[in-house]
């Protein structure tokens, strides 16, 4: 599975935003873009102009480093949202919060997408009775997730129990701390998803 394997910082720097890939440490004051604003490289303190392309890319890129999504599958995913009925960016937005890997770190058992992800690759969790450890799967409303009964002692969980109780999930999500279970409720609508992120761009990007 290909996944950027480069210093995730200089993304938020590249990117002029805080991505919020690092769990704890985003709130930190070591934050690398608390301290440095400025685009990574040489040249990064230039002044540039952006026009409107430059505008679409930057945040077809945001939201593709956001996911940690690669650039194939992320056309992929903006492919399957132009050809599903409703608004092609909302779409794709809800495709990028119903993935696995989203979903468990919204459910709080992670404190970012990245341990997320490593969580399902270990296999750590079921959906629906079924052991899953597949990141990219696409959840539905009804789905359940549990951790694994033989896992739930493991250290990250025993933090997550703790972690959960103060952990704000999105009204399309429920979780139950104690059980370290969680489910869909629905799929979420746009005003669910209280993201900074505008999707109309990416959109504008891939109909040049
Ligand atoms: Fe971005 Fe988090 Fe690194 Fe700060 S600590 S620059 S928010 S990834």
């Amino acid at each position: 599975m290909a996944r950027y394997t480069d210093p995730v910082c200089r993304l938020c720097r590249r990117e002029g935003a805080k991505l919020f890939l690092k769990g704890t440490r985003c709130y930190s004051k070591k934050c690398a873009f608390e301290r440095r604003q400025a685009p990574p490289g040489q040249h990064g303190v230039r002044r540039r102009k952006v026009g409107d392309y430059g505008l679409q890319l930057r945040e077809k890129q945001k939201i593709r480093r956001v996911y940690s999504v690669l650039e194939r599958q992320f056309q992929g995913y903006f492919e399957t949202a132009s050809s599903t009925p409703g608004v092609t960016g909302e779409n794709l937005l809800r495709m990028l919060e119903l993935r696995f890997d989203n979903v468990i770190y919204r459910l709080g058992f992670a404190v970012s997408r990245a341990e997320a992800r490593q969580m399902v690759g270990h296999a750590h969790f079921v959906v629906n009775g079924r052991v899953t450890n597949i990141p990219s799967l696409q959840l539905r409303p009804g789905d359940k997730i549990e951790v694994r009964e033989t896992h739930r002692s493991r250290e990250p969980f025993k933090e997550a129990v703790e972690a959960i109780k103060s952990r704000q999930v999105p009204e399309w999500l429920s979780v139950d701390g104690a059980k370290l279970a969680g489910s869909v409720l629905t799929a979420p609508r746009r005003d669910q998803m209280p993201l900074d992120l505008n999707e109309q761009l990416v959109v504008e990007y891939y109909s040049r």
